[in-house]
């Protein structure tokens, strides 16, 4: 069994051996009976204090709950328990507040009254004031949230809902709930801001692309529209990769914004004004520069303006002035304006400008910042001054009669030119009425009708009659009127008028209407002239449309006259015809060459008659063809005697023929016999009779060729042959006729021909003959081949009589022989030529003649060297 005193001591073993602050307490006087040292550690004691009545060992306890506590457990004997309760303790002198978590507990002796009180204490003071100090920092950031007026928002990701402080809710314009759903807060968002603030969600709860959060977006207040810009922060909370938190605060910047927005416009409004501005600070540095300054002096948009020196735009003299006289002005006078010349820096060019400095003032302090300047281009000005000048003296130089009327016309101004017109010296026009020089019919109308309009339109011209103020002659003139205008009212204050004196111009057209009249008659004249001469005469447009046909024309024609101009003449042409003096006509007009054609067209009768059409261009000054003059002449009848000498010419060769053959053959045989029998003069006769048997022979053959060409049955026979020996035979069978003349060769052509060997030898023949027999004085003939391209050409070239160069290109007509004097006494019928440029003609080739009189003359013809054969 234990006894009171081991069981003392055992508890007060216990007591001491306990790390927990523990005591005891006896007596109704509360006399600590023990204490152990976590105890006295509190207490800030050492044991001295066991024994003494606790109001005695702690007298610091004084004013507070515990003595009065003690003695109602003890004499109550109910245990007292309580959690954090707070005791200022004196340590090191000092009251120190602590807090407890502690137990009264009362011991019940074996009397039933309280044995002792069994005291047991836990310091939790760092945990309450940790947590006191947790709520005062919560406390004080809420307070310093809501004082930068900056709400929070904290979204949970699992449940999708939102809790948010009242301001925040107050940004987002939803009132009450401090939970809503996600979809709720998005609502609030401007629609145009939702995909973005969407987007941005995402990302921030994305772990892989990171999960800040920092956005400005719009919000519409649920319950009055109101808009306001937000700006919001946040970050997203992660667990194992997944977002379970994302919170942040949000801000009202709707303000800012605005005054950004402000300062954006203001700012646009200054960059893009038309006037130069620019800020510099006190030291003269450029800070700002706006476009329309920038441009005025050569900078670019990419210069850096505060490199920029002084001197950059400014001549070395300005400078000067600027700086010694001007800023000196601008600080003393709070700002200058006046005319300054700045210098483009890039081109150097002056520019005079009209600039206005200003001193700039910090609004709060009042201190001064800068110089503003803003500077008007004065060039455009100073031109149209300029102008004004110039349009001045023009006004007063000019021929035409300008006056400035105010509008009761009372005459401001007339330049000179007016005042000859009206006879007027310069006083006399000062102040008088303009209806004093206007005729009263004028007067009248520029009262009644041309004011008003002036008024309402603004201007006026038309014609009106001046008065001559010394002769009194009634001067009509064209007028131009216009209103001048106040410049800043727009109200008509004067008006302005030009007139141009009309007499010239009337005298003019009298002039030409008497000119028109003589024309006319001289027209009348010329169409009489025209219906008057036999033959049909007509005009046609430079186009080739006939615009006049004389009256003959009806007389012969099956078509009317007015069926025929135009191009209506082509109905009466034989269908034969058509085309052949169609494209005549039309090479005339192309190349403007005289037209001349023969053809066939269908009169009264339905029969047709030949004419020969000819035309010749009118050109002007410049050479433009204006008129075509044209006439017809019926050659029927000379046709049909030709008709009737083909056909006679075509019999006759062809009976002489034969007789000539006989005749020849006989000569022959004469010739034989006469030789033969030594009779050497007979024989010598009959020769000479046979060489001009020969010419006649030839004379025959020459006609029988024209009849056949003249009537379209000359044939040819085709085959390629050796054009050089052709040639050589020919000269050998020509140089036997002549013993005055040596023909000398140069045949340089080697290759083949193909055509007609026989009709191209009588060519060569002919040409060669020819050049002999015009060239009696010469002893020299010459003739050469060449090769051209495609062409084989051959010349024949003598030192005779020559051709006239107006007669040189009819040789080749028929029947043609130049008839001059010496010509006579050389022998032909001029068809030689005619044949031998049908042949080339037919073979697709050409023939020319080039000749000087007296000098000599070369005929040539060239062919083609394959021949088509037709
Ligand atoms: P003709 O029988 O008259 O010689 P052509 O037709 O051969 O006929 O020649 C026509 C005219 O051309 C000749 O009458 C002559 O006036 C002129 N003529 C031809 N050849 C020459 C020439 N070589 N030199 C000068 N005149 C020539």
């Amino acid at each position: 069994m234990v006894t009171p005193f081991a069981a003392q001591e055992q508890l007060k073993a216990l007591v001491e051996a306990s790390p927990i602050p523990t005591a005891i307490y006896t007596g109704t006087d509360i006399i600590i009976s023990m204490a152990n040292q976590p105890m006295l550690d509190l207490w800030d004691k050492d044991n001295s204090v066991i024994g003494m009545p606790i109001a005695e060992a702690l007298p610091e306890l004084e004013q507070q709950p515990f003595f009065d506590l003690l003695k109602h457990v003890y004499q109550s004997g109910e245990t007292y328990q309580t959690k954090e309760s707070k005791a200022d303790l004196l340590h090191n002198g000092k009251m120190i507040p602590f807090y407890f978590d502690f137990t009264y507990k009362a011991i019940p002796g074996s009397d039933g009254q309280t044995a002792y009180i069994f005291h047991t204490a836990v310091d939790i003071t760092k945990q309450v004031e940790a947590r006191h100090k947790l709520a005062e920092t919560e406390e004080w950031l809420t307070l310093s949230l809501s004082s930068a007026d900056i709400g929070t928002w904290d979204l949970d990701v699992v449940n999708d809902t939102v809790r948010w402080d009242e301001r925040c809710r107050e940004l987002f314009g939803i009132l009450g709930a401090e939970v809503t759903t996600y979809e709720e807060a998005l609502s609030c968002i401007h629609p145009a801001d939702k995909h973005m603030v969407r987007q941005a969600i995402n990302k921030a709860l994305n772990p892989a692309s990171g999960s800040a959060y920092d956005i400005r977006y719009r919000t519409v207040a649920k319950l009055d529209g109101a808009l306001r810009w937000v700006h919001c922060k946040g970050k997203a909370y992660f667990n194992n990769g997944t977002a379970y938190r994302f919170a942040g605060i949000a801000r009202d910047i709707t303000a800012e914004v605005r005054t950004s927005q402000r300062e954006r416009q203001l700012l646009t409004l200054v960059e893009d004004n038309a006037s130069h501005m620019t800020i510099a600070d006190m030291e003269g540095n450029l800070i700002y520069m706006n476009n329309a300054a920038k441009r005025l002096i050569g900078v670019t948009d990419t210069e850096d303006i505060t490199r920029l020196a002084a001197k950059d735009f400014y001549s070395a003299e300005e400078l000067d002035r600027v700086q010694n006289q001007i800023i000196r002005q601008i600080t003393e006078k709070d700002g200058w304006r006046g005319n300054i010349t700045l210098t483009n820096k890039i081109t150097r060019e002056e520019i005079p400008c009209e600039v206005s400095y200003m001193l700039i003032h910090d609004p709060e302090s009042g201190e001064v910042i800068g110089r503003g300047a803003i500077a008007r281009d004065l060039r455009p000005e100073i031109k149209a001054k300029t102008e004004l000048k110039r349009l001045a003296t023009i006004v007063d130089i000019s021929e035409d009669f300008c006056n400035y009327c105010d509008l009761e016309g009372k005459t401001l101004y007339m330049n000179a030119a007016g005042l000859t017109l009206i006879g007027f010296g310069e006083q006399e026009v000062a102040g008088s009425n303009m209806f004093a020089y206007h005729s009263q019919n004028s007067s009248r109308l520029i009262r009644k009708e041309i004011m008003p309009q002036l008024l309402s339109e603004g201007r006026w011209s038309g014609s009106l009659e001046l008065v001559h103020q010394q002769t009194g002659e009634v001067i009509p003139i064209y007028k131009q009127l216009f209103i001048i205008r106040d410049e800043f009212t727009n109200i008509p204050v004067a008006f302005a008028g030009i007139a141009r004196d009309l007499r010239p111009e009337l005298e003019f057209r009298r002039k030409l209407d008497d000119k028109n009249t003589i024309l006319q008659n001289a027209v009348k004249e010329l169409e009489f002239l025209a219906d008057s001469v036999p033959s049909v005469v007509w005009t046609s447009k430079p186009d080739g449309h006939l615009d006049y046909i004389n009256k003959r024309w009806y007389e012969h024609g099956a078509t009317s006259i007015e069926n025929s101009l135009g191009e209506g003449w082509h109905h009466a042409l034989h269908p034969d015809d058509e085309q052949a003096a169609r494209n005549a006509w039309n090479h005339s007009l192309q190349t403007g060459t005289p037209y001349q054609i023969e053809f066939r067209i269908r009169d009264k009768k339905d029969q047709y008659r030949w004419w020969l059409v000819r035309a010749l261009p009118l050109k002007n000054d410049d050479g433009k063809i204006v008129k075509w003059y044209g006439t017809n002449t019926d050659i029927t009848e000379q046709k049909e005697l030709q008709q009737q000498k083909d056909n006679f010419l075509g019999i006759a060769s062809h009976e002489l023929k034969t007789p000539i053959t006989s005749i020849k053959a006989y000569a022959q045989v004469m010739q034989t016999l006469f030789t033969r029998s030594g009779d050497s003069k007979n024989a010598e006769l009959v020769g000479k009779m046979d060489r001009q048997l020969n010419r006649l022979n030839s004379l025959v053959a020459d006609l029988l060729d024209v009849t056949k060409i003249n009537t379209g049955r000359l044939q040819f026979n085709y085959e390629t042959f050796d054009f050089n020996e052709m040639v050589e035979e020919v000269i050998e069978d020509v140089q036997r006729t002549t013993s005055r003349h040596l023909i000398k060769k140069a045949l340089a052509f080697k290759k083949e021909l193909t055509g007609d060997r026989d009709r191209i030898s009588q060519v060569v023949t002919n040409l060669l003959t020819n050049a002999i027999k015009y060239s009696p004085q010469a002893n020299e003939i010459i003739i050469y081949t060449e090769e051209h391209e495609t062409e084989a050409k051959l010349c024949v070239q003598d030192f005779g009589i020559g051709i006239s160069l107006d007669k040189k290109d009819r040789v080749f007509e028929q029947f043609y022989r130049v008839s001059g004097t010496r010509e006579y006494t050389f022998p032909g019928l001029g068809l030689g030529l005619y044949i031998s440029s049908e042949i080339i003609k037919r073979l697709g080739g050409r023939i020319w003649v080039t000749s000087v009189e007296n000098k000599g003359s070369t005929f040539c013809f060239s062919l083609p060297i394959k021949q088509s054969t037709v």
